[in-house]
């Protein structure tokens, strides 16, 4: 197949260019600056470039590019720029299609499960039409819109609601095990908060599943099965890595020092991947222990 992703040199992007180059699959990441290949396979692309040409009859669009929700405080001008890279890019991607003769036949599309908004005691799936009112729900619910126009081009359109992504490549893991390497890890806030995380790894299976079932539309959950709560995360992680959970980060501190941004750390959902039990996908991380175990063990032959 070929394969077009735009933020494909972050995090998620990275893993899934590694794994559909290595399963013989062409693939072509769009990115704001150039960048020379030296992987066979692997085709860089900047927006200037004549993507109507280089692009057309490509077999699938995936959309991860984005502003990072951790590039420091959330003032008003940085959530103006998370909100609105999404919304810019999200909209390039949809001219573009659209002006495409041989059109993708599937178009994936990063979200979040901050759609859902947060809460200590609910339990969403993909069935929960309300979504949060807070800014991470307002800037999900815009970019899921803006990305609705291409389901309007007749493209089989999913949205990935990312769950918080564990690897040792990127996202939040690194830091998060960070306080338990100084001896100093321990409940983040009151520890009651949820923690809807999934494995890099079932990302990409995930992804490759949805692109594959051709059933597969709208909003699908990103999320491994079994979230748990900030203390159960902590206390897994102080167990595999045979360290202490015993200091804990008062909510307070975090606020002072964080802002708004804190939210990230203080507040979570509990979210369950429905769609893809439902369609079958089978998780090859789908409790917290097996996917710790895996992933420190990643990180020390690293
Ligand atoms: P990264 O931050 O690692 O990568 C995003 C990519 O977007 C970058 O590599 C960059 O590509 C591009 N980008 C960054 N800033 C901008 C900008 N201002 N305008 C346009 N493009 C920009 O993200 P992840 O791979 O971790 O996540 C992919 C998507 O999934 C993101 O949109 C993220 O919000 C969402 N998500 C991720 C989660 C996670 O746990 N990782 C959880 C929930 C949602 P380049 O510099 O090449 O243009």
């Amino acid at each position: 197949m070929r394969i077009a992703i735009s933020g494909g040199t972050g995090f998620i992007g990275k893993a899934l260019v590694n794994d559909f180059t290595r399963k013989g699959h062409e693939v072509y990441v769009l990115s704001r600056s150039t960048k020379q290949s030296s992987t066979p396979r692997i085709n860089f692309l900047t927006w200037n470039d004549d993507l109507q040409c280089e692009l057309d009859g490509i077999d699938v669009f995936i959309n991860l590019a984005g502003e990072s929700l951790n590039s420091g405080r959330w003032t008003t001008k940085r959530k103006n720029r998370i909100l609105k890279s999404r919304i810019e890019i999200t909209h390039r991607v949809y001219t573009l299609l659209k002006e495409l003769v041989n059109k993708p036949s599937v178009y994936i599309n990063a979200s979040a499960i901050g759609y859902y908004g947060t809460s200590e005691a609910k339990t969403f799936t993909e069935a929960d039409l309300e979504h949060g009112i807070d800014f991470l729900a307002e800037t999900v619910v815009a970019w899921e819109k803006e990305a609705q126009n291409v389901e309007q081009l007749g493209i089989r359109t999913v949205y990935s609601r990312f769950g918080v992504v564990l690897g040792t490549e990127g996202g939040a893991f690194p830091k998060m095990i960070m306080p338990y390497k100084f001896m100093i890890g321990g409940n983040v806030g009151s520890g009651k908060q949820w923690l809807s995380w999934i494995h890099i790894d079932d990302v990409v299976g995930l992804l490759q599943f949805a692109i594959t079932n051709k059933d597969i539309n709208g909003p699908i959950n990103a999320t491994a099965p079994n979230p748990v709560r900030n203390e159960m995360f902590g206390k897994a992680i102080a167990k595999t890595t045979g360290k202490p959970h015993w200091l804990s980060v008062p909510s307070f501190a975090l606020h002072i020092l964080l802002g708004e941004m804190s939210d990230l750390l203080l507040k979570g959902q509990k979210v369950l991947p429905e769609k893809a039990l439902q369609h079958g996908y089978i998780f090859q991380y789908a409790d917290i222990n097996s996917a710790l175990i895996n992933l420190l063990n990643e990180e020390k032959n690293n």
